[in-house]
């Protein structure tokens, strides 16, 4: 795999401990009033829900998603060593998804996702510029595969496009947990790299990011937009999340992806559409 803005060492061990304190980020959204529910998605995977005493009238929706998005992961989870995930669901805030403390082995068992209102929210899209995919906002929202996916189920009726995009944007953050599983030190050099352009305002990194972020608008409009949360880490979040649903990408994503560390979900793993009837054409590559 080509290496992403620079060659900076990381040995097992200094991952592990940069990623102790990635995670320290996860603390500030959980909330001490959650109520615990456990449900076994199968003898070697559980999922551990966190519901939150904010009353949130999708709540139901969210966890129904959940179980269901996590069932299509079973197969991806266990080849990583994965046993248990933990599910935060919240009626405020932002959605993320974390693998807890350690990533290399053996010590990769725990992952976290936090579903916020964020991940119910359909963002409309009333601006079409032609080189982003699924158009923008003139509100200011910022579009996801997920809004693209209800875009597209929502005028079949027979089908729940809510639920859908809901679906879609928890393998958003899926996505992320892949990333950070899949490939430990690419994610660290990314989100190090980010760090260093919007908060100490270091150029070096600039082009290769430019260059990443164009490409995202082949993938959707949040997956090319630049700030300090997003950015890179989003386009690869993004383009898992619509390789799950089905969608196919070029060269151009392809490559990007690789080299960002992106995970390719296995053939049987992602939905097959059937109007093409045919396999992304990732099924094939190697991704290490
Ligand atoms: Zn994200």
């Amino acid at each position: 795999m080509s290496i992403l803005y620079d060659e900076r060492f990381m040995s097992d061990s200094i991952v592990n401990r940069k990623f102790i304190k990635h995670n320290e980020n996860l603390q500030k959204f959980i909330d001490i009033r959650f109520i615990r529910r456990e449900v076994r998605v199968n003898g070697s995977l559980k999922i551990v829900f966190f519901l939150s005493g904010t009353d949130d009238n999708i709540r139901k929706k969210k966890i129904k998603q959940f179980k269901n998005a996590t069932k299509k992961m079973l197969v991806i989870l266990q080849q990583f060593q994965i046993d248990t995930v933990n599910c935060y669901v919240k009626g405020l805030g932002e959605s993320v998804g974390y693998v807890n403390s350690q990533p290399i082995r053996p010590q990769k068992r725990l992952v976290s996702i936090v579903l916020g209102a964020s991940c119910a929210k359909y963002r409309p899209g009333d601006i079409n510029i032609p080189e982003v995919q699924g158009g923008c906002s003139s509100k200011g929202y910022i579009r996801l595969v997920g809004d693209q996916i209800y875009d597209y189920y929502k005028p079949a009726r027979t089908i729940n496009a809510e639920n859908r995009m809901i679906f879609t944007n928890i393998m958003h953050e899926y996505g992320h947990v892949m990333h950070q599983l899949s490939a430990p030190r690419e994610y660290l050099r990314i989100v190090e790299a980010h760090k260093d352009i919007y908060f100490k305002n270091i150029k070096k990194y600039e082009n290769a990011h430019k260059r990443l972020l164009k490409i995202g608008r082949q993938v959707s409009f949040y997956a090319q937009y630049p700030n300090s949360t997003a950015g890179i880490p989003d386009f690869v979040a993004e383009t898992f999340a619509s390789l799950m649903v089905g969608l196919r990408h070029g060269k151009d994503v392809r490559e990007a992806y690789l080299m960002c560390g992106g995970f390719v979900p296995p053939y049987g793993t992602y939905h097959i559409r059937k109007s093409t009837g045919r396999n992304h054409p990732w099924s094939d590559v190697s991704y290490r």
